[in-house]
């Protein structure tokens, strides 16, 4: 496998998520000579040799569901749409602009899919693959052409693509001045109060806590001192939270929540982060909110606000209550549930929080 980096013709390929609308220029070289979707969830590709591809995925809207898809260079003669099967709707190959070919994929309704674990792996000089979906759907394959062209030489590379990949890669946390920022990390809710209680009984209290706990690591590993109000199932009122933050010098307080909407409504997902005033607290909101949406691909952006909470407006230091998604939400809840989103939640916070530290300093 070292060989084979040595070489090269290993190469990874960052797909761009597209959670708003805004469209990236298409960078590429070569053409799309064949491809296939299996029926393990995998795409695979064959192009001309020293391809530099660009593969874009957007989260659906009002015209179409999920879709990811790849650019190349060269026009296509026939453009062409292929009936889907299993989670894929539809695969349209066109051209979006003289010159070029797109091969769209567009998803079902409903599909689950996780576009920030997604990576397209080149296997050699003209070949390709990504892993789209699990194969717990059940897909029939699809292509066109001959994906595999030299036979012996994709069983050799056929292990290296199950490299173990750094979750985390995405969020690459930012070095600040060690031992020099204290920050006072306020899990919400506790003991009898349970905060929010969403779909399958999920409870805020649990998820705040252990988010919490695991800003706390992350941040201290950078040299960030950082206290909790509560590290455990403790029923902590709002003012000795206030007073833990207002007794140190903790240049922030974050207190963290997560969403219930009137009516237990499914529908209603999203993340919202408040602040109380002044241009500090609205900045480490802005930081903070930037990086959880970047993690959440898909549920809505409910703004920084300015909020009256009691345990911002009475804190001394720049304080801002995140509020992590809707626990009564369908789409919120089900990745609440996982401690690998709330892992990817905690390193966002963490990642909010050093970047506003490396501003302000
Ligand atoms: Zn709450």
């Amino acid at each position: 496998m070292i060989k084979f980096l040595d070489n090269k013709l290993f190469r990874y390929l960052s797909v761009f998520l597209f959670l708003n609308s805004s469209i990236l220029p298409v960078k590429s070289s070569s053409a799309l000579a064949a491809w296939a979707i299996n029926t393990n969830g995998v795409l695979e590709l064959r192009t001309k040799s020293n391809t530099n591809l660009k593969a874009y995925f957007q989260k659906s809207n009002q015209i179409s569901g999920d879709r990811f898809w790849v650019d190349f260079p060269g026009e296509l003669k026939n453009p062409r749409t292929i009936k889907g099967n299993g989670p894929i709707k539809e695969i349209r190959l066109g051209k979006p602009e003289k010159g070029k070919t797109r091969l769209v994929i567009e998803f079902k309704e409903e599909t689950y899919l996780k576009p920030l674990t997604w990576q397209m792996v080149g296997l050699d000089q003209n070949r390709w693959r990504i892993k789209l979906f699990n194969s717990k759907y059940s897909f029939k394959k699809i292509g066109e052409g001959l994906v595999e062209k030299k036979r012996g030489n994709i069983k050799a590379n056929q292990n290296v693509i199950y490299k173990k990949k750094n979750n985390y890669g995405y969020l690459k946390l930012p070095e600040v001045k060690r031992n020099n920022f204290e920050v006072v990390i306020d899990p919400g809710h506790g003991g009898p109060d349970p905060g929010a209680i969403g779909i399958g009984g999920i409870r805020e209290t649990d998820v705040v806590l252990e988010v919490s706990k695991i800003v706390k690591k992350l941040l201290s590993e950078k040299g960030v001192k950082v206290r909790l109000t509560r590290t455990n199932e403790v029923d902590l009122a709002l003012p000795p939270r206030v007073s833990i933050a207002n007794n140190t010098d903790a240049d922030i307080f974050v207190s963290i929540h997560a969403n219930a909407s009137r009516g237990k409504r499914r529908d209603i997902n999203g993340l919202e982060t408040f602040y109380y005033k002044g241009w500090r607290g609205r900045l480490l909101a802005k930081r903070i909110q930037k990086q959880i949406l970047r993690v959440s691909p898909g549920s809505p952006d409910r703004g920084v606000k300015q909020g009256r909470f009691y345990v911002i407006k009475n804190t001394r230091m720049p304080a801002v209550l995140v509020e992590i998604g809707f626990l009564t939400g369908r789409l919120d809840a089900r990745r609440l549930e996982k401690i690998t989103h709330r892992k990817r939640l905690a390193y966002a916070i963490a990642k909010g929080i050093l970047e506003y530290f490396d501003k302000v300093g």
